[in-house]
């Protein structure tokens, strides 16, 4: 899903958060919930090995290169429950009240993006569910693979 349909999506929310709420939460929120992708801006400057910095250029790149990116190799790490947890973590120990907004925008986020993948499993049968999990992605990259190249 794209930057500006996120954006879009995150105007309902917006608005009754910021009538019942709190305007900055709100805003809070709907930023979250759109900055959240700009792991795909480094996941293109690492892939890039750091030639593409252009915000068009990047933007791009990833929707020409979006079927090979979605491949096991590719982490989008704000889309974790790791950062989840991050998140969730400093909001405990601060009770900083924006920090909880910050949270449910990536949230709000990553439910879309799963809603959309699903969508498009059911029609396309090709699209990929991104990483959940650093943990498990770096276990799967590193450990198993290990172990499968050892008892070959
Ligand atoms: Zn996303």
């Amino acid at each position: 899903m794209l930057p500006w349909e996120h954006f879009i999506l995150g105007l309902f929310p917006m608005i009754q958060l910021w009538n019942v709420y709190d305007p900055i939460f709100a805003m809070v929120f709907v930023a979250a919930n759109v900055l959240i992708d700009v792991d795909h801006y480094l996941l293109v400057l690492y892939i890039s090995k750091f030639k593409i910095w252009d915000l068009k250029r990047s933007y791009n790149f990833f929707l020409l290169k979006q079927d090979e990116l979605y491949h096991i190799d590719a982490i989008f790490i704000f889309h974790t429950i790791e950062f989840l947890i991050i998140i969730f973590l400093i909001y405990w120990f601060t009770k900083y009240i924006y920090v909880l907004a910050v949270l449910f925008g990536l949230i709000y986020h990553i439910l879309w993006d799963y809603l959309e993948v699903i969508y498009f499993k059911i029609k396309h049968k090709k699209y990929k569910f991104k990483q959940i999990s650093i943990v498990w992605f770096l276990l799967k990259k590193y450990y198993f693979k290990k172990r499968q190249s050892t008892t070959k």
